[in-house]
């Protein structure tokens, strides 16, 4: 199955930051990259990444999406609209986004459904804290999460998980490839369970948590790792087109 090579930007980015994709639109220009490439901005440069980016193989996508269509919900953005900007995808269930705002399996669940309503592919979080990892509770923290929050009916097509242990993201920390070939069986385990052997076996899994240049080849040759959702190393053109060349 092709990896992807999924880049989000978390709430950093501002008009300037068009020039990043054209770069990265240079830097991968006359390659073939063995991957997927994807960038996910703040909903507010969605549009205008997504213009600079059309021609070229890299998809924009959002970070998140309201489970309704439209309505009272001030300062929500709907998978619709991104889509209207031009997004391919959208993460649902960062830790962050569980964090930050209570975000719930149930509501990750619901949002992950509605953007594949609209066409999306949903790209659905799931990643234990640390002390959630030091107790031991990993396998079946990551279980619960998958559980809950995969859509209904989902399919390769639809529906990419993402592993990220929360400790690892942003702390330059990474778990052994031992500890990422036991989630990401066991991930392709519960999908097997919930949708079938087959379906299982074309849903991506991408690993998440300080990806950078340097570990991504490592990291990438583990079993059943898909793919990698980068957080910081995406920012700049420079590191995002390393850890493409090494997929
Ligand atoms: C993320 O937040 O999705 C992430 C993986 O961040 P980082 O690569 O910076 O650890």
């Amino acid at each position: 199955m092709k990896p992807l090579a999924a880049g989000n930007w978390k709430m950093n980015g501002l008009k300037a930051s068009v020039s990043e994709i054209m770069a990265l639109k240079d830097r991968l220009d006359g390659t073939a990259p063995a991957c997927d490439v994807l960038i996910c901005p703040p909903a507010t440069l969605v549009m205008s990444l997504a213009d600079a980016a059309a021609g070229s193989v890299i998809q924009i996508g959002g970070q998140d999406c309201h489970s309704a269509v439209s309505g009272p919900h001030t300062g929500d953005v709907s998978a619709a609209m991104l889509k209207d900007a031009g997004a391919s995808a959208v993460i649902v269930g960062h830790s962050e986004r569980r964090a930050d705002h209570g975000e719930t399996s149930e509501t990750v669940k619901a949002k992950a459904q509605a953007a594949i309503a609209e066409g999306l592919v949903a790209i659905v979080c799931l990643g234990e804290t640390l002390a959630e990892h030091e107790a031991g509770d990993t396998l079946s923290v990551v279980h619960a999460q998958l559980n809950g929050s995969l859509p209904d009916g989902a399919t390769g097509a639809t529906t990419i998980v993402a592993y990220e242990p929360v400790w690892a993201i942003g702390s330059g920390l990474t778990p052994t490839a031992e500890q990422v070939a036991e989630v990401h069986q066991a991930i392709r385990a519960g999908l097997s369970a919930m949708t079938s052997a087959e379906e299982a076996h074309l849903i991506r899994i991408l690993y998440g948590g300080s990806v950078k240049p340097s570990n991504a080849a490592e990291l990438m040759a583990i079993d059943n790792v898909n793919g990698a959702l980068v957080g910081g190393a995406s920012l700049k053109a420079d590191d995002f087109a390393g850890i493409i060349a090494a997929m």
